[in-house]
């Protein structure tokens, strides 16, 4: 134990359905889940406009089907995206609430009521969120709390992860580092086996996590003294318990409309009455096999009445359900390791309770019992917690011997001016982090005294498949004949994944470089006028 004072840097689970507080206290020895201002373990991650005042968390959710056009969930999808993505456009037609065209092509989330508009962006939305979680672990620690490990979807770009950090600026945090939400977990399991004498010294461990919005699949080494190394990593950061309701949703529209010959797709208050109800069958559907949804007055006052069964469920959701194995499957190829050589296999985020999915896991891994020792809940907001202490350096020894080894979880590469359509990969994905790697190019045309960098993300040959991160130009390059001079090109991801480029004349040693996410990119004084308003 050191003479730190206990608990002072938090972790936190920023969920897209729910949101999860925790940090180390020395008094017992152990991570604690911080309840909220309701005693909750975790907290909606739902944010509301009643006119007069914003509401956070329970607030906001219990008010959801008076006032759907003024409340926000899962504002994860909506990080870091661009508005015309057609994942994004395909989100926005199936939520109440009104999502139009900001500046930067970033999607804004609009409040109105009574003439009046409101306007976040989906970081002021989260950072609404973070503000609620931090102001609960300060009532419970007694004492302010600027330090937080917040986590993040394994397969989250580089945009994505950069709004997060934005949203921890927004909220007077912090962010002491971003962690991989099965990474996590992971951390949470090690710690949990680490007392356990017949443990093996090291553990090939695969970490399934499919929460409200996002599924992540790790595979990781975990030894018993305290490193965790990740070899792979892949997943889906737009599909999750919402959208099996959303389906659930759909198929009652349809019913509702053969019945009665009406369609209530447009009535956001009655699509959302459904939703809660289809939600809530949903989570009875893992320990039922056939549930009634029953609402009155559902739609121009005639009531809904319907039974959802479990193989209905499954039967609308079998194509996600498929998909999730395939990318377990990929992930173990991404990590050269045969199926039978998994150890475990742990699960974690509220939907890995559907019992078909656990099925489907025990097997594809010819029968092997799944690891629910750690609440599916907590276990990413614990781990977060465990980080947090041990970069605050307090914590007992298991704490402080942790040592993490992430990887990329999406291929960086560039495209340069006259090849700008296909990718040159220079960090493949799945690559250790940090890392540095370097890769030489050469001039397009005769004299060509300066190029054109565009840096993307992601798995497409070409370009336009990728993401777009960042462009930068690099010029005084002596003129020659085309192909004579040489441009050194240097990708740096830190621990965070946080990607530099620098470009450089190699005759010359001229050079240029770029940070693509910055951690608080949102200056202070922004944040603190955004925090006024
Ligand atoms: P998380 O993001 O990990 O908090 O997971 C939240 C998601 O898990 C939501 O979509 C919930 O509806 C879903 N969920 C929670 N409990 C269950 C359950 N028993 N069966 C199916 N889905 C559940």
């Amino acid at each position: 134990m050191t003479g730190r004072v206990e608990g002072t840097a938090i972790g936190i689970d920023l969920g897209t359905t729910y949101s999860c507080v925790a940090a180390w206290f020395d008094k017992h020895n152990r991570v604690e889940i911080i309840p909220n201002q309701l005693g909750n373990r975790i907290t909606p991650s739902c944010v509301a406009w009643d006119g007069m005042q914003i509401l956070v968390g329970e607030a906001a959710k219990n008010q959801i089907t008076k006032n759907p056009n003024n409340t926000v969930f899962d504002v994860k999808r909506l990080m870091g995206t661009r508005f015309s993505d057609g994942i994004v456009q395909k989100d926005i037609c199936t939520r109440p609430f009104k999502v139009i065209e900001g500046s930067g092509e970033k999607p804004i989330i609009v409040f109105e009521r009574e003439s009046i508009e409101k306007k976040f962006s989906p970081e002021e939305i989260s950072s609404i969120i973070l503000r609620n979680l931090k102001e609960a672990a300060e009532a419970y620690l007694g004492r302010t709390v600027t330090d937080a490990v917040i986590t993040v979807p394994a397969y989250f770009n580089d945009k994505q992860r950069q709004a997060t950090m934005d949203a921890g600026v927004l909220a007077g945090l912090n962010v002491m580092r971003l962690i991989n939400e099965p990474t996590s977990a992971a951390i949470a399991y090690g710690l949990d086996k680490s007392a356990d004498v017949n443990c093996p010294d090291e553990k090939n461990v695969l970490v399934f996590d499919l929460g409200g919005g996002t599924f992540d699949v790790s595979l990781l080494k975990v030894s018993k003294a305290g490193s965790i190394t990740v070899k792979a990593v892949g997943g889906d950061t737009h599909v999750g318990g919402e959208t099996f309701d959303q389906l659930m949703v759909n198929h009652c529209v349809e019913i509702f409309k053969k019945r009665e010959n009406k369609d209530l797709s447009e009535n956001a208050r009655a699509k959302m009455r459904l939703k809660v109800a289809c939600e809530k069958a949903k989570r009875d559907l893992s320990s039922t096999i056939q549930i009634p949804i029953e609402i009155d007055c559902l739609y121009e006052g005639i009531d809904f009445s319907s039974k959802f069964s479990r193989a209905k469920f499954e039967e609308i959701n079998a194509g996600f359900f498929n998909m999730f194995i395939k990318h377990v499957e990929n992930c173990l190829r991404d990590g050269n390791m045969d199926k039978k050589d998994v150890d475990e296999v742990v699960i974690v985020g509220g939907s890995t309770r559907i019992p078909k999915l656990q099925q489907m896991l025990i097997e594809f891994f010819d029968g092997k019992p799944l690891c629910k020792s750690i609440n599916a809940d907590e276990a990413v907001a614990y781990g977060a917690a465990v980080l947090a202490a041990n970069l605050s350096g307090y914590g007992n020894k298991m704490v402080q011997y942790l040592v993490l080894l992430d990887v990329t979880p999406l291929s960086l590469g560039i495209a340069i001016e006259k090849d700008d359509e296909k990718m040159s990969v220079v960090i493949p994905r799945n690559t250790p982090i940090p890392t540095i790697k370097e890769q030489v190019y050469q001039t397009q045309s005769d004299n060509q005294v300066r190029v054109r960098f565009d840096v993307f993300q992601g798995e497409g040959r070409y370009v336009k498949e990728n993401i777009f991160l960042d462009t930068f130009t690099l010029d005084g390059i002596p003129p020659a004949p085309k192909g004579v001079e040489k441009l050194k090109v240097c990708f740096k991801m830190d621990a965070n994944g946080i990607l530099s480029v620098s470009a450089e004349v190699v005759s010359t040693g001229n050079k240029r470089s770029i940070t693509i996410a910055k951690s608080g990119d949102l200056s202070n004084k922004k944040a603190k006028k955004i925090e006024n308003e």
